[in-house]
């Protein structure tokens, strides 16, 4: 599932081709992906429009649009935004088509079709994407181990699903929680009221320099991801716990091992991480 490193690089690699062109079709395949407004009422109010940048808000995309109106993009588990030449053969699973004024297309395509989309206008509340609910960003000036502390430490739930919370901290997901509680030595299945101030303080120091590799290395692929041009993540020869069960730690050679953890695969050192 994209995290935030994904869709930073989504976000990055789509703003030069599409920043200042403008919408002069919608093509809406798959009407259910549309959240919000109707599908009718979406197409009707994005036609015209031009494209002024692009943003991202925890693991939401947002194209920014020159009346302030913005559309917004989640694309959970398999859903892919790529810019692409009009005469290119369309991905399979493509349900949302934009057709710009550059001869290039903004293509929606998801196989699970989990993904969703979202016109907010500028004089809406948003009150229908959940991006209000979200926690601070990893990179805010006011994230650090006082505030995981302050949001976490009487919540009575693993680490593992504390730094998963989006309502605390937007942007982690499956890959990158289980690669940062490997960096700062932790657990996955500790209680978060267990926790001490020196790993608060090696967790959440973890958490920014991971992300940011990342996203040096446009995310990490296993099988869906693309950035927004069509291209595969280089991330994952750098991870160090995720996806690699039974592979020997590269810290100790101890064998990393999988477990469930709140519903979700966690892999982990069993001794590296305490
Ligand atoms: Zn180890």
């Amino acid at each position: 599932m994209p995290e935030l490193p994904e869709i930073e690089t989504v976000k990055r690699t789509l703003a030069p081709l599409i920043s200042g062109a403008s919408i002069t079709a919608c093509r809406i395949e798959r009407p259910q992906l549309i959240k919000h407004p109707s599908p009718e009422d979406f197409s009707a109010h994005i036609v015209g429009q031009k494209i002024v940048d692009t943003g991202r808000r925890g693991k939401f995309l947002l194209i920014n649009l020159q009346s302030q109106d913005t559309l917004i993009a989640h694309l959970r588990m398999t859903g892919r935004m790529l810019c692409t030449p009009r005469e290119y053969p369309l991905l399979p699973h493509t349900h949302v088509i934009f057709e710009l004024d550059n001869d290039r297309e903004l293509r929606f395509a998801d196989a699970r079709r989990f993904g969703c989309l979202w016109l907010k206008r500028a004089d809406e509340e948003d009150d229908f994407t959940g991006i209000s609910r979200l926690g601070i960003e990893p990179f805010d000036d006011r994230f650090g181990p006082e505030y995981l502390k302050e949001k976490l430490s009487s919540r009575k739930v693993t680490i593992k699903q504390g730094i998963l919370d989006q309502s605390v901290l937007a942007g982690l997901g499956n890959i990158y929680a289980d690669e940062v509680l490997f960096a700062a030595g932790v657990d996955p299945t500790r209680k978060t009221d267990t926790i001490t101030n020196e790993e608060w303080q090696k967790i959440a120091e973890a958490i920014p320099p991971i992300l940011l590799s990342s996203i040096a290395n446009n995310g990490t692929t296993f099988s869906d991801y693309l950035d927004g041009e069509g291209h595969k993540g280089n991330n994952m020869p750098f991870l160090q716990v995720y996806k690699r069960t039974g592979m020997p730690c590269n810290r100790c050679g101890t064998t990393i091992m999988k477990i469930k953890v709140g519903g979700r695969g966690t892999h982990f050192c069993p001794n590296c991480q305490k």
